[in-house]
């Protein structure tokens, strides 16, 4: 476009037949206005670039690359709306490390940082491409699982506990999962209440003892509860 302006520019110039000193100054002209012109795109395409990326980087979790919190709402949000039309039974994950204080504690910040990468890709391997993997922040992971009833879910929760188990036990870490998981059959009025449900499955796994699955299947008529 830049190009194509300053050849416009040039020709109208030409034909205009303006007096000037000498016949190099319009092509003079058109040349130091081709440099602003290409200054300008070529600034703009960068910004819109960028633009692109920080969009993408505000939607991931800077850690581990799994979407974070916000992305999370968003994508939970955009589900509810098809759930809303067209009512379909889903499922949340929600996981709470064990004890994963001690592992900052004792073998430092930087292999808790590896261990949360870890239990992030192994959610990742073992959960469907439709399914929205998110860390909440800290040890806490979610997983909405769109059109998935409580049996496919307990086996989803069972799966991942005992995938996750297998890795900690590699590299020796003594961290198990707290997990909360809920079914709903019926659209939730907003995203708020399915994490709040998942929550508090997950604490019940926690006061409970801890490395134990909770879970909960929810009807229209337990909507107000
Ligand atoms: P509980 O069994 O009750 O869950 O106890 P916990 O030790 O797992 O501790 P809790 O879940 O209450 O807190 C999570 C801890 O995770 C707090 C913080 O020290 C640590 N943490 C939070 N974010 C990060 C992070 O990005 N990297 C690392 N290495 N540690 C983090
Ligand atoms: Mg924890």
């Amino acid at each position: 476009m830049s190009l194509v302006s300053i050849i416009l520019w040039l020709t109208a110039d030409l034909k205009v037949k303006y007096s000037f000193s000498t016949p190099i100054i319009p092509y003079v002209n058109e040349t130091f206005r081709f440099i602003v012109f290409l200054f300008i795109t070529l600034t703009l395409s960068e910004l819109k670039k960028r633009l692109v990326l920080e969009k993408e980087l505000a939607m991931t979790d800077y850690l581990t690359g799994i979407s974070n919190r916000r992305a999370f709402f968003k994508l939970a949000n955009l589900q509810l709306r098809i759930i809303k039309r067209v009512l379909r039974p889903f499922s949340v994950i929600y996981m709470d490390i064990d004890r994963f204080k001690e592992i900052n504690d004792q073998f430092g910040h930087n292999i808790g940082d590896v261990l949360l990468c870890s239990v992030a890709e192994t959610i990742k391997q073992n959960t469907r491409e439709i399914d929205i993997t998110a860390r909440l922040g800290g040890d806490e992971f979610i997983i909405f699982l769109p059109e998935t009833n409580s049996n496919e879910a307990a086996l989803v929760a069972d799966k991942l506990q005992k995938k996750l188990s297998e890795q900690m036990n590699i590299h020796d870490w003594p961290v198990t999962f707290s997990i909360g998981v809920v079914t709903f059959h019926f659209a939730p009025d907003n995203v708020e209440d399915i994490i709040k449900k998942a929550d508090l499955l997950m604490y019940n796994a926690k006061r409970s003892g801890r490395d134990m699955i909770k879970s909960e299947t929810l009807y229209l008529h337990d909507r107000a509860s």
